[in-house]
């Protein structure tokens, strides 16, 4: 499943296992666990690991009931994500940044109960490569600033990216307006109609946008053309930040879903930087339901 097991990474996590732990117990050296199994090879390992160390907890401690201490609960993501959507409100969006990588970089080491936490697990991971690439998007777009054609771009591909409303409206209202100081009023008109049918409860949100809709109306061309094409759809590469049209050739991160460009294959994964982008996988393992 996951390249991130293999080498440091491994180190990395195992360390993370025994710190949460408490204790040494695994005994791995390099990639192989003390019995020399390879944990790059099967996620299955990496869960035998995890419920290893959740059994010698038991025993260290055998009247202690309850979810293994080592494991990230659900409700601590679910924490973090809120935390990931408020500082997204605030418009903080390296420390939002933090909150969802760190969601992505923690769910490897969950372990839960039924089938129906397993998909709510897989959703969450789907959820927050979203807004992990959107953001990264939005923030490469804020250092670009002598470069107002790829920030127009940049600013289009978020609004692509499948947000909570208010934020995706947020992300229109931003698209709408460096498009539009650009003279682009076409593709300004665009997010403009595309805010408007948000019904967005803030009324200057409306009023610009409606704005923007009567410039553009007097004057429906773009001065400068951009790589968007928004009748036609795409996923945005991760990489490179640009689109993938539907037809087009792409590769996928096995963990977080993520789309690359061919050439980016066997390459760390630049959204969940866990996994190897094209990598042949069977999945997150983080249940005894997925195994039984
Ligand atoms: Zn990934």
């Amino acid at each position: 499943m996951l390249k991130m097991i293999e080498a440091t990474s491994l180190q990395d996590m195992i360390e993370l296992l025994l710190w949460k732990v408490g204790v040494q117990y695994l005994g791995l050296d390099g990639e192989k666990s003390s019995d020399g199994f390879d944990l790059s090879a099967d996620p299955q390992l990496l869960y035998a690991c995890k419920v290893d160390v959740w059994r010698y907890k038991r025993e260290a401690s055998p009247n202690v009931r309850g979810p293994p201490a080592l494991v990230c609960n659900f409700s601590q993501l679910e924490e973090k994500l809120q935390a990931g959507y408020k500082a997204t409100t605030a418009g903080k969006f390296s420390e939002a940044l933090r909150h969802f990588v760190a969601i992505l970089q923690t769910i490897p080491f969950i372990v839960v109960e039924s089938r129906r936490e397993v998909d709510e697990v897989k959703e969450l991971i789907i959820i927050v490569k979203e807004y992990v690439l959107g953001l990264q998007m939005e923030l490469k777009r804020k250092e670009l600033t002598d470069n107002p054609v790829r920030q127009q771009e940049l600013a289009a591909y978020f609004t692509h990216c499948k947000l909570q409303l208010p934020h995706r409206r947020l992300a229109l209202l931003n698209a709408m307006t460096v498009c539009y100081k650009a003279q682009n009023l076409s593709t300004a008109a665009h997010f403009a109609r595309e805010l408007l049918e948000t019904n967005p409860a803030a009324e200057n949100q409306a009023k610009k946008a409606r704005q923007v809709l009567q410039a553009a109306e007097r004057n429906m061309r773009d001065v400068t053309p951009l790589n968007y094409d928004f009748r036609n759809p795409f996923v945005v590469c991760g990489s490179t930040y640009t689109p993938l049209y539907r037809g087009q050739k792409d590769v996928t991160c096995p963990y977080c879903s993520a789309h690359f460009v061919p050439s980016q294959k066997e390459q760390l994964c630049t959204v969940c930087e866990l996994a190897e982008v094209g990598a042949d996988a069977s999945g997150l393992v983080c249940s005894t339901s997925q195994i039984r």
